[in-house]
């Protein structure tokens, strides 16, 4: 099946076109589903899998936000494009600005990173830019940066970034080799 046929069978659109379209299959815990990317294997966040399919591809950097506050929605209505930043500030204005629960490791700059810019900052990375420029442009550290390129956090968040994967692109069984030995699955 295609991306878009796998995509249409696990929506449920019972309440209308213009309503929260709720995602049925794997989700994370932040709320946000997830499906897989056929060809390579790995994982897509659902809500970007709508933008996709709906709208075409998404600019590099860029995050899908949802203008309705339920992160597995993927009515493409309720989409909208924005910048880290932007993402930042929604999250913020909604009350969901702390760390998303599967991420209570030690290092607290991670919490201004989300699933989306932890895939956009492995994206970039594997794209050649250097740490430090990704660094500033997502406003965290190097050393936040290193660890969510090397999987030391952040390890269940998988998608369609050339980060190393280990197979299958299990989410939450992801045996990132560092991650799986360093105590930071502390859930
Ligand atoms: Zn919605």
């Amino acid at each position: 099946m295609t991306l878009r046929e796998r995509f249409e069978i696990k929506v449920d659109k019972r309440d209308g076109p213009h309503a929260c379209w709720p995602w049925t299959a794997a989700r994370l815990k932040s709320g946000y589903g997830t499906i897989r990317d056929g060809r390579q294997r790995r994982h897509l966040l659902a809500h970007r899998a709508a933008w996709l399919l709906a709208y075409g591809p998404i600019p590099s950097g860029i995050c899908v936000l949802h203008r309705c506050d339920v992160p597995s929605c993927v009515n493409p209505e309720h989409l909208f494009l924005g910048t880290l930043a932007d993402n930042n500030a929604d999250m913020r204005s909604k009350g969901r600005g702390k760390n998303p629960p599967t991420h209570r490791g030690k290092n607290n700059a991670s919490a201004k990173l989300n699933g989306d810019s932890v895939l956009e900052i492995r994206r970039r990375a594997a794209d050649g830019e250097p740490q430090r420029a990704i660094a500033r442009a997502f406003g965290v550290t190097k050393s936040t940066v290193a660890d969510a390129i090397r999987f030391r956090s952040w390890a269940y968040v998988r998608g369609d970034s050339k980060a190393p994967a280990d197979g299958a692109g299990a989410m939450n069984g992801g045996k990132a080799p560092e991650a799986a030995n360093q105590g930071n699955r502390d859930e």
